[in-house]
């Protein structure tokens, strides 16, 4: 039987399910400490030129050291905060810290770096987003440019109108804008030439297949077609193996990569060691 309880989604199906739900709105509170005493923290994984190696910018992922269990991935977190709501403030602070970052990363001297923030489609729909990236923005003194939103498909299906003018209005406001996870959701090509989208990012299960399964081959390819026919960068994300990665350098020589092959994500600190040390990322040879 399906139940609902206050505001929180949560369905109880049978006694496993159960123990989830519970669990869920343990978790939920725990969340809410977690802002309060700063136990979010942003991890930064490079994304690097396929030509050159060079670092052309940072995704921002969010982590949660919690006091007894340690680390939890976004994976465990993320779908609890967007579905208490939770996630308008977490998103908020990602945005202001992730600024705030680059900012200070350009102030340091670093190379100048794209910084990506992703958003989640619960995000959108309550407050003001524009307003809060704007926030983040002037906060910061980040120019808009060194900016990036990684949003995916589950925005636009949800949101139909609405996600069409709102992205209007961030792109209005001087950003990039990405779709993350390209061809795993309800793929339109309407969204891409019909809105204003700057990057197109291949999901990992596609990369996943290189270089033997020839679906995968296909599907890496048409979409590095479309994006070079549409004159969008491309981004091939989660690389974590060399011949993955030998496959889309002989294929596809133009794009961007993302992956644990070149550098797993790294919190601020170690990141800009890693930085000053070298801006090319060699892939690790297994
Ligand atoms: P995403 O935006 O698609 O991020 C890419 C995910 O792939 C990250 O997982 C990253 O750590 C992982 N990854 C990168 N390279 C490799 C690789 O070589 N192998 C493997 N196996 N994985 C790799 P992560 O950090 O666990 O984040 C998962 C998802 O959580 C993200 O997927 C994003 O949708 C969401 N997320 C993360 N941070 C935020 C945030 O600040 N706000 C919101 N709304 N969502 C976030
Ligand atoms: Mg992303
Ligand atoms: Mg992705
Ligand atoms: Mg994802």
């Amino acid at each position: 039987v399906a139940k609902r309880r206050g505001g929180h989604r949560i369905e109880y199906f049978d006694p496993a399910q159960k123990r989830v739900g519970i669990n869920a709105i343990t978790l939920e509170n725990h969340l809410r400490h977690a802002i309060r005493y700063n136990e979010l923290q942003l991890f930064y994984q490079p994304k690097v030129c396929s030509r050159t190696l060079e670092i052309t910018g940072v995704e921002a992922l969010i982590r949660w050291y919690h006091r007894d269990r340690g680390l939890i991935l976004p994976e465990h977190f993320v779908p609890v905060a967007e579905r208490s709501g939770l996630i308008s403030e977490i998103g908020a602070w990602a945005l202001q810290e992730a600024c705030r970052q680059a900012r200070a990363w350009l102030d340091a001297g670093l190379p100048a770096l794209r910084m990506a923030v992703n958003i989640s489609a619960a995000q959108t729909q309550r407050g003001d987003l524009v307003a809060t990236v704007r926030q983040a923005l002037d906060d910061s003194g980040l120019p808009p440019e060194h900016l990036t939103l990684e949003l995916t498909e589950t925005l636009l299906v949800e949101n139909g109108e609405h996600a069409r003018q709102l992205i209007g209005r961030l792109k209005e406001l001087g950003l990039a804008l990405s779709l993350d996870d390209f061809g795993t959701g309800y793929s339109s090509l309407t969204y891409l030439h019909t809105l204003p989208f700057d990057e197109i990012k291949i999901d990992r299960s596609f990369i996943q297949g290189l270089p033997h399964q020839a679906v995968s081959r296909a599907i890496v390819n048409a979409i590095l077609a479309l994006a070079e026919g549409l004159e969008l960068d491309a981004v091939a994300e989660g690389i974590e193996r060399p011949d993955e990665f030998a496959c889309l350098q002989e294929h596809l020589p133009n794009c961007t990569l993302q992956g644990n092959l070149f550098c797993p994500p790294m919190s601020a600190p170690a990141l800009q060691d890693r930085l000053r040390a070298s801006t090319r990322f060699q892939p690790a040879v297994a």
